[in-house]
């Protein structure tokens, strides 16, 4: 057999998995998506059978012959290459990053084009497709009614872009305030659905090395539509805030925008009122040099106005970002004795008493609280003086606790202002735009946190697809036999299962009131996750650390400050100080939180693993109840250079996304699924025309379009074999 006609073969053999019984095993085969991505990378390259100046003409993955790795990865560049940045991927959309605007591309006409096309699959796979697909499901009332668009990849790949996109397409195509003019508020809710956008990347993205624009949060918005589809408010969820970058920026990254906006953008009056002069420097804004597009202070300031925060309210919250900036000026020098105060340097002193005024508490208690510890012994307290590490663990901890709960009070905001009455919504579009799967040099509690997410979109990913599609072919009475896929469960019972397993083994060890020893967790989870082969360590590295193997790559992480930071301890004494501070901003978004103290009285503080742990489950039992539609943003080159394509960085992350194993489940299916009516539509002047030489006994009026399309085929198809014939009428 030639080379050529071998690989048609065996693509063939994958496409027809379902006919010859090998269904099982080809899944098996790409289900693993290490072994088929090595596989076809370092052994033979494997012969395209579709003419390769064709490809970028590809619309679909699934039609490129044979599908592989290689294969999918031309066909992507060729798209690329002719500023083609979306392709289908049967039930997936890949969307390129091109780094570069194509305001065309996302005009008001093309938004127009996308809704008004009678069936917007027929058009250019676009962003829009999905946002049209799962805004008329809504209008076809199509089980399960609400909508979910999930939108992945890597930092940088265009997650948030695309989610923005998907909003001001619905604030576009949706928009209710054409429809009730009467109402000044209803008029303004997509405006300020918007601007929730501008509020919450000020506050919660920052430039890093990946990204210069980087989401450190998870974010899901629901567009709530009322009965006429029309958008009518919005409810916003967000998880984990990377709140350590406040005190602590990476090498060449930055702060949160929001202070850079600020340094950049202020008054001369608010420069006087934070002691912000133009040259002064803060030791938590590195980077204040580099000039990026996203630090515009008027718009945040505008968006916030448009919310509803009123000026006096965002006084005090520029004041709270001041504050903490000139708290991060504060040094403490070392006591010369273990019972003795850290001193505090002479500018230090300075930046302590603006820090105190901003926050507005008594400058004495303040400092008092940076560097004595409390203890409780029984009904007694004993006074501590910290050491010199002491003192700037807690002045860190104050200052990202600040942040993190003024994030949390804007979110609320910002959900009082757009979130519609229940009464008056029906339905919801959901966009989630969560970070993608992380493995850095030095892993830590927030990537396995992040790829922990990435195991739970996964495993939704692998089971609706093939479950929603198999139970389709079933309902149908296609002759199917149902296909066992493996799934990522083991992974998942490693992390969080219970009675032990990662989450669990780290929650007690940070509930137990002991002085953190790293060595003590990985003693543990030695000996109790030892079974697991999902599990491993390095015997022989002095630092450490357990290796997870994720579904999208085996991740090491380091222990070391692990149960700290799963713990999230607040020191009392500085939560009561700012409880009682005169900025009533401070004192509410203090307000009800718990201490670092209320686990030692007994009381359970719910730790960072277990928040999110339940946040994540929420989210997952709302995304079970809803139709999913996913895109998968792909990062072309990770210098963000416009219209770059490197084959080495796409192939990694098709790997940890799966696309290939997409494709190849789709393309074993049935990837083109008309629905009766839209075949009779489509194809009925075929059945009229040959009704014309029938008998009236022939002429079945009444009948169902399925019936209608079965009589179609059966009289166009009575010489076809019964296999094509089985094939075409499942088209339906
Ligand atoms: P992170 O996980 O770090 O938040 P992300 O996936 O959300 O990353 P984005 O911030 O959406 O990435 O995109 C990075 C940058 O890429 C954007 O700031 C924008 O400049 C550019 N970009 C993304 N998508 C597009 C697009 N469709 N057209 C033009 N530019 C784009
Ligand atoms: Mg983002």
């Amino acid at each position: 057999m030639r080379e050529s006609e071998k690989s048609m073969k065996s693509a063939d053999d994958s496409r027809n998995g379902h006919k010859n019984g090998g269904k099982a095993g080809l899944l098996e085969k790409i289900i693993s998506p290490q072994t088929s991505l090595n596989d076809s990378l370092d052994g033979e390259v494997q012969e395209f059978l579709t003419d390769e100046s064709q490809l970028h003409t590809f619309d679909d993955l699934t039609k490129v012959n044979p599908v592989t790795p290689t294969t999918v990865l031309k066909c992507l560049q060729a798209r690329y290459r002719a500023q083609v940045f979306y392709t289908q991927a049967g039930c997936t959309l890949v969307a390129l990053n091109p780094f570069q605007p194509f305001p065309d591309l996302y005009s008001l006409d093309m938004m127009k084009q996308y809704h008004a096309a009678p069936q917007p699959q027929e058009l250019k796979p676009h962003v829009f497709i999905v946002a049209e697909e799962a805004y008329r499901n809504i209008r076809d009332q199509l089980e399960p009614l609400n909508q979910s668009l999930v939108v992945s990849g890597e930092s940088g790949a265009g997650k948030t872009w695309t989610s923005r996109c998907l909003m001001k397409y619905y604030a576009t195509v949706a928009a209710s305030s054409s429809a009730l003019k009467s109402q000044s508020t209803v008029e303004r809710i997509e405006r300020r659905v918007l601007d929730s956008n501008p509020i919450m990347e000020a506050f919660g993205n920052a430039c890093t090395l990946r990204n210069n624009n980087s989401s450190r949060f998870g974010k899901f918005i629901q567009l709530q539509l009322n009965s006429g589809q029309l958008l009518v408010g919005a409810s916003v969820q967000t998880y984990l805030l990377e709140k350590t970058r406040v005190s602590c920026q990476p090498a060449s990254e930055r702060n949160f925008h929001i202070f850079y906006q600020m340094m950049r953008g202020a008054t001369d009056e608010q420069r006087r009122e934070w002691k912000m002069p133009l040259n002064q420097s803060f030791d938590w804004l590195p980077n204040s040099e580099k000039q990026i597009e996203e630090d515009v202070f008027e718009e945040t300031v505008e968006a916030m106005l448009h919310m509803g925060i009123k000026a006096e309210t965002q006084r005090h919250i520029l004041r709270i970002l001041a504050g903490i900036l000139h708290l991060g000026n504060v040094k403490f020098s070392s006591p010369g004795e273990e019972h003795q105060l850290c001193q505090l340097p002479e500018d230090s002193e300075e930046s302590m008493q603006t820090a105190a005024k901003l926050l507005s508490v008594p400058a004495q208690e303040f400092v008092t609280c940076l560097r004595v510890r409390t203890l409780k012994a029984g009904k007694q307290s004993l006074l501590k003086p910290c050491s010199q590490s002491e003192c700037r663990v807690r002045r860190d901890c104050l200052a990202k606790t600040i942040y993190s709960q003024l994030f949390e009070w804007l979110v609320t905001f910002i959900n009082n202002s757009i979130c519609a009455d229940k009464s008056t919504w029906s339905s919801f579009i959901g966009v989630l735009d969560v970070y993608g799967f992380e493995c850095f040099h030095v892993n830590k509690l927030e990537q396995l946190c992040i790829n922990y997410a990435n195991e739970k979109l996964q495993q939704h990913f692998v089971a609706h697809y093939l479950k929603a599609q198999q139970e389709e072919y079933v309902s149908e009475g296609l002759q199917w036999s149902f296909v066992k896929y493996q799934d990522n469960q083991s992974c998942l019972d490693l992390l969080e299962g219970s009675p032990v397993s990662v989450f669990s083994l780290l929650n007690e060890e940070s509930r137990l009131n002991r002085a953190s020893d790293p060595n003590m967790l990985r003693v543990r989870l030695e000996k109790e996750l030892s079974d697991n082969p999902n599990i491993s360590w390095d015997k022989f590295s002095r630092v450490p650390h357990f290796t997870v193997a994720h579904y999208a790559g085996k991740v090491s992480y380091q222990i070391e400050g692990m149960v700290e930071k799963n713990k999230d301890p607040v020191p009392a004494e500085l939560m009561g100080l700012l409880q009682k501070s005169d900025n009533p901003l401070v004192c509410q978004i203090f307000a009800g939180m718990e201490s670092e103290n209320s686990t030692t009285r007994g009381l359970t503080k719910v730790t960072v693993v277990s928040k999110f742990k339940n946040s994540l489950e929420s989210l997952m039992s709302i995304l079970l109840n809803t139709t999913p539609h996913y895109t998968r943003c792909i990062k072309p080159n990770p210098d963000c250079r416009p219209l770059t394509f490197k084959q080495e960085e796409v192939i990694l992350q098709l790997e940890a996304c799966g696309i290939v194993q997409t494709i190849h489940i789709s393309a074993a299916g049935f990837p083109i699924r008309i629905p009766f009516k839209g075949f009779i539509q489509r194809y009925g002047l075929i059945l009229k025309h040959l009704k014309m030489g029938k008998s009236s006994d022939d002429l079945h009026v009444d009948i169902s379009p399925q019936q209608e399309v079965e009589q179609l085929l059966s009289v166009v198809l009575n010489q076809r074999s019964c296999d094509e014939r089985c094939s075409l009428v499942h088209c339906g």
